[in-house]
């Protein structure tokens, strides 16, 4: 059967596991000879125990679990000529020449440069003597597949990323247990929440906590937010309510590119209103814990999908991700989707916010 190989890249998220399961478990059923490669990128150029053949019991008992059980890396080898050489000859070793790289933007635009270099990183170890011709001819064609695993679901292409709806919970959480204390002492909170460029996270989580106020990226406040938000709090508290909740995405800004944190809301907020006023950063807690149902299933839809998108590839077939449109698994083209999420990422820096809102929402 075909060699196949699952890693994962870059941040973690809930339900990467789900995903690894998955790809293990279909490649199995397909009749595939299926690898974990262990600590991302760096695992496949450093070879040997990395690289380990799974089976159909080596994914029992992960699905509930946060995190990626088979690590994940930042590699620096990888960016150079010299690691993916080593990583090919590893790949080759093992009859491997299909991968499922789970990951975000970084992870896929390096899968995608492998893919395409594949021929001539072959050439250069047959020219060294470390595979062999036959090795050459069989395994001449390097097959692609993208799952997007963060929780900030700032990737073009899918309707969500592994791990938001888990970050999502998490954060739910963590509202309504901040709401019982504020509402004993009458005080206001800011919670910070990640999401990099992306303001989903924040923007959700306002909506589903009745929070007063929120602060994302993709519409940065005008420069007199003091005022407007000093007033709708004051307007909140008139009506008798004992506290209020504010939520800042981690990429909040101005108008004019500003940052607006934690900090400078509670300055805000103390200096205008005197309110008793606290700061809660979620941080990674948004990103652990176990994934939620959705996640769980969303893993495993889309590291079925890519086995079969693998299976059904042929060398003209370009590297696709696998999205969730409209609550159906499809395949898109990988780098399109790369490329749209970097121009968002761009038109974000170059503070066209409404290009950066249309191009997601296109994708
Ligand atoms: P996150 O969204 O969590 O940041 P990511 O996949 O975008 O995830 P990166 O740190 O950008 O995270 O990339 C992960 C790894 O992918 C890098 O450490 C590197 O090994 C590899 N990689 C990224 N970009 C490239 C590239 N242009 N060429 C080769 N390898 C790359």
């Amino acid at each position: 059967g075909k060699g196949i190989a699952v890693f994962t890249s870059g941040g973690d998220s809930q339900g990467m596991n789900a995903a690894v399961r998955a790809v293990v478990r279909m490649g199995i059923y397909l009749g595939c000879k299926v690898f974990f490669i262990r600590e991302g990128y760096q695992g496949m150029v450093d070879g040997g125990e990395n690289i380990i053949e799974a089976n159909w019991s080596s994914v029992s008992c992960i699905i509930h679990k946060g995190g990626t059980i088979i690590g994940s890396a930042r590699c620096a080898d990888f960016r150079e000529k010299e690691g993916r050489l080593k990583a090919a000859k590893n790949l080759v070793q093992k009859g491997i020449t299909n991968l499922v790289v789970i990951g975000g933007d970084g992870s896929l635009t390096g899968a995608d440069l492998f893919r395409q270099e594949w021929g001539s990183l072959l050439d250069e170890l047959l020219g060294r003597n470390e595979i062999t011709a036959e090795q050459r001819e069989k395994y001449k064609v390097l097959q692609i597949a993208g799952l997007v695993g963060s929780i900030d679901n700032d990737f073009c292409g899918t309707d969500m990323t592994i791990g938001t709806d888990s970050a999502l919970h998490r954060i739910i959480e963590a509202v309504d247990a901040i709401v019982s204390t504020a509402y004993s002492h009458q005080r206001t909170f800011i919670m910070e929440v990640m999401g990099r460029h992306c303001g989903y996270l924040a923007l959700v989580a306002a909506l589903t906590s009745e929070a007063d106020y929120v602060f994302i990226p993709e519409d940065p406040a005008d420069v007199n937010w003091p005022e407007v938000l000093c007033d709708k709090l004051v307007q909140e508290r008139s009506v008798g309510q004992r506290l209020n909740i504010i939520i800042v995405s981690e990429g909040a800004i101005d108008r004019n590119g500003k940052p607006i944190t934690a900090e400078l809301i509670k300055k805000v907020v103390v200096e205008n209103l005197n309110q008793d006023t606290r700061i809660t950063v979620l941080g990674h807690v948004q990103r652990g814990g176990n994934p939620s149902a959705f996640d769980r299933v969303l893993g495993c839809r889309m590291g079925a999908e890519a086995v079969m998108a693998l299976m059904e590839a042929n060398e003209h077939t370009k590297p696709c991700v696998i999205s969730l449109e409209g609550n159906q698994a499809v395949r898109l083209p990988l780098m399109e989707c790369v490329q749209q999420t970097k121009a968002v990422a761009q038109a974000m820096e170059d503070k066209n916010w409404e290009l950066a809102v249309t191009l997601r929402g296109k994708s």
